[in-house]
């Protein structure tokens, strides 16, 4: 992966932030894209940069917005040259009941978990096709294979996602191109802490009983995934070594999806 140039969205924290700083350890130039306070986030890039001797610089596009989302890809190709690797990762939860479910969040959760991964992957593909090398990695989620009760736009959000996946390997494979998603189950970052603490509010249980008797009691391995395990299979999915890997949905779940 020597040189590779790879893009990973919400790389400023969880998941994204170790697939980043994984990809740079492997020898691949990173832009990371997400939300946060900019002065922590570049000393946070300096710092992977410094680590790995990769190139690794930020940018702050709001995927929520799609001119901005074209604007990462276009921004990260005059930074670092053409892009090999695109990882999908920014994600937003909102939880409520279908019936109470607010429009705005309805049409924020879609455009960052599912639209923005469409104008990004359309961006990226026409210089992938011309170098006839490409990976496109989605984080999905379990969510994405199963449903779930009052999480509405994720759970429609995820199950889109494996399907534009699913399209886009079609699609990209005839051009040496791969696409395919990782579901992973609950992994510690904050958009899992943020929910559990609003939960044990709700229900006034312990937030480790929450998360023992909500997020984990479908994971046979009865532990939260490490964000460097789901890493460690996006990585895989971007190596030459999984070439032959396109239009999969793979879990990595402790075994949610088992059952
Ligand atoms: P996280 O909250 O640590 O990371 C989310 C990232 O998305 C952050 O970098 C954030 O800044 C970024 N983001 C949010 N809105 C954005 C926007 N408008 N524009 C640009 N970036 C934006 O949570 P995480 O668990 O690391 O989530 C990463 C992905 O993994 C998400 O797609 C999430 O749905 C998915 N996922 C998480 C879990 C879990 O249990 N944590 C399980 C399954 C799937």
């Amino acid at each position: 992966m020597k040189n590779r140039n790879a893009v990973v969205t919400g790389a400023t924290s969880g998941i994204g932030l170790s697939t980043a700083r994984l990809l740079a350890a492997r020898g691949c130039n990173v832009v990371l894209n997400g939300l946060g306070d900019r002065e922590e986030i570049e000393r946070l890039c300096a710092g992977i940069a410094a680590e790995t001797g990769s190139t690794v610089v930020f940018s702050p596009a709001d995927l929520s917005r799609p001119e901005e989302t074209r604007g990462l890809i276009a921004e990260a190709a005059a930074t670092l040259g053409p892009i090999d690797i695109l990882v999908n990762n920014a994600g937003v939860q909102h939880v409520a009941a279908l019936h109470e479910f607010p429009e705005e969040k309805w049409d924020l959760v879609l455009a960052v978990n599912l639209s923005a991964a469409f104008h990004a992957i359309k961006a990226v593909l026409p210089s992938m096709m011309e170098r006839r090398w490409g990976r496109i990695v989605n984080t999905a989620s379990v969510l994405g294979m199963v449903g779930a009760p009052h999480k509405p736009a994720y759970v429609a959000a995820k199950h889109g996602l494996v399907g534009l996946t699913k399209a886009v390997a079609i699609e990209a494979a005839p051009h040496g191109i791969t696409c395919n998603a990782v579901c992973p189950g609950t992994v510690m970052t904050p958009i899992i802490e943020r929910q559990i603490a609003q939960q044990a509010q709700v229900t006034g249980l312990a937030e480790d009983q929450v998360l023992n008797t909500v997020f984990l009691q479908r994971m046979p391995t009865g532990k939260p995934v490490q964000p460097e395990e789901v890493a460690e299979m996006i990585a895989f999915l971007c190596s030459d070594a999984a070439a032959s890997v396109t239009g999969a949905a793979i879990p990595v779940d402790g075994g949610y999806t088992t059952h």
